[in-house]
């Protein structure tokens, strides 16, 4: 029988990997803390017609990569594709409209998308996704670009450029399509057949279209900005200003359209120079339609979501500090197998102490044992042989010189915690 693997655009993060997630997710969480936003903890699964109708149902997200099924009572469910649209579900099933407005949010953890896998492209992929609902106005949307930035500057990140731009509101977006139809209408021959779908359909995803030919003709499409109605184009000019104030550096592109239906005015992206093709880490903006588009009185919002995987191949190809890899602080070394539950008695008193401690369980010699305790980066090691055993006490190597000193158990174990313990690891 053929071995099982993993599904296609799917991937293990192991234990050697596993912790610099582990830190891209605490300096988030302490990002959130330091802005104010909450974690909320929401289902990976939801009604279909939460995305369908949220997202747009001519948007890629919708037609093409949702993972949708029948589940056995007969209901159309969905792997959620990104978070925003539940976050708007929860804000206003718990009635959070009642509570001090603006509301901060953010979520963590996987999305799904049938997209085809390649690097920095996943079928499930890990995203941080931060939201503030309730608040109309342009300085939430400086705080969510702010935010997002102060993110990848904690993690160390260089070679971002923050991509911004506004994609009008449903009275000034009409407009705008009809002049990018009429612009794109002498020139529609030579369109991808995905454009020419699009283009009656959704113009402004013309604009997104990675196609030579395309990019071609969209190099001197009209802006976005010269049809944004009087609101829009006053809400464009305070992001701009208020980003400029902060001291971000950025670039303005009318170029950009995001790929989901929800956004309106403020739409950006942060890109990497160092991702290729898949260069955004980033993507976010401003979706004060959303709560009607799924049934419900309107709820401004804006916000972004940043995948892990793009962040973590940034920071490897940056060489930014990825924190540390665990490591045991203290290997329990002992000779002969009568002296397993001794050892294992002493690691656990260490780990109670909140010293971190290993120790073998596969009867190796006490030669192999002091190589194993090494190779694991262990800064002390506790020698219980025979000797130890019968008079009470525990010899402690310091694997950094070589010193090492026995003394009764009590003492090792205080002495242990006092120079091994995480209190004294994480100064
Ligand atoms: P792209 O244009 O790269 O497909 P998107 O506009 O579809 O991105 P969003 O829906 O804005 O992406 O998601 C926000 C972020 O989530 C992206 O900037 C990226 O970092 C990450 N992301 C999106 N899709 C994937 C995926 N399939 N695999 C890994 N990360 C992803
Ligand atoms: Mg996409």
């Amino acid at each position: 029988m053929e071995a099982i693997k993993a599904p296609r655009g799917t991937r293990d993060i192991l234990g050697g990997e596993s912790w610099k997630w582990a830190r891209v997710m605490d300096v988030a969480a302490s990002a959130a803390d330091d802005f104010g936003f909450r974690e909320v903890m929401l289902p990976i699964f939801e009604h279909t017609e939460l995305f369908s109708r949220g997202i747009g149902d001519t948007t890629d997200v919708v037609e093409k990569e949702m993972y949708t099924f029948t589940d056995r009572g007969g209901r159309s469910v969905t792997l959620r594709p990104e978070l925003t649209a539940s976050v708007m579900r929860a804000y206003r099933e718990h009635d959070m409209r009642r509570g001090p407005q603006p509301v901060k949010l953010w979520g963590r953890g996987p999305m799904f998308r049938y997209e085809r896998p390649q690097k920095g492209r996943y079928r499930q992929f890990a995203q941080i996704d931060f939201e503030t609902l309730g608040a109309p106005g342009p300085m939430a949307d400086v705080e969510i670009i702010d935010l997002s930035m102060e993110i990848y500057r904690r993690l160390g990140l260089s070679n971002l450029q923050v991509v911004l731009n506004s994609v009008g509101c449903p009275k000034c977006r009409p407009v705008y399509r009809e002049a990018l139809k009429k612009y794109f209408a002498s020139g529609f021959d030579s369109l991808c057949e995905t454009c020419k779908s699009r283009f009656d359909r959704n113009p402004l995803r013309m604009l997104d279209c990675k196609n030579d030919e395309c990019r071609k003709l969209t190099e001197n499409a009209p802006a976005v900005t010269d049809s944004l109605c009087g609101e829009c184009g006053a809400h464009f000019r305070a992001v701009t200003r208020g980003l400029e104030n902060l001291g971000a550096d950025i670039r303005l592109d009318n170029r950009l359209v995001r790929g989901l239906d929800y956004y309106t005015k403020t739409a950006y992206e942060i890109l990497s120079g160092d991702l290729g093709a898949q260069n955004a880490v980033c993507g976010g903006g401003r979706y004060d339609n959303l709560a009607e588009s799924i049934g419900g009185p309107s709820v401004p919002g804006v916000g972004f979501a940043s995948g892990i995987e793009r962040i973590v191949i940034t920071m490897e190809a940056q060489g930014a500090y990825m924190g540390r890899e665990p490591a045991p602080r203290v290997y329990v070394v002992t000779s002969g197998q009568g002296a397993e539950n001794e050892a294992l008695s002493l690691a656990h008193d260490l780990r109670s102490r909140g010293v971190s401690a290993d120790l073998d369980f596969m009867g190796r010699s006490m030669k192999s044992q002091m190589k194993i305790a090494s190779q694991a980066g262990a800064k002390f090691v506790c020698i219980l042989g025979e000797d130890e055993i019968s008079s009470g006490t525990v010899a402690v190597k310091n694997m950094s010189d070589g010193t090492q000193e026995t003394s009764p158990r009590a003492a090792a174990l205080e002495k242990l915690e006092r120079i091994a313990s995480r209190k004294e690891e994480s100064k």
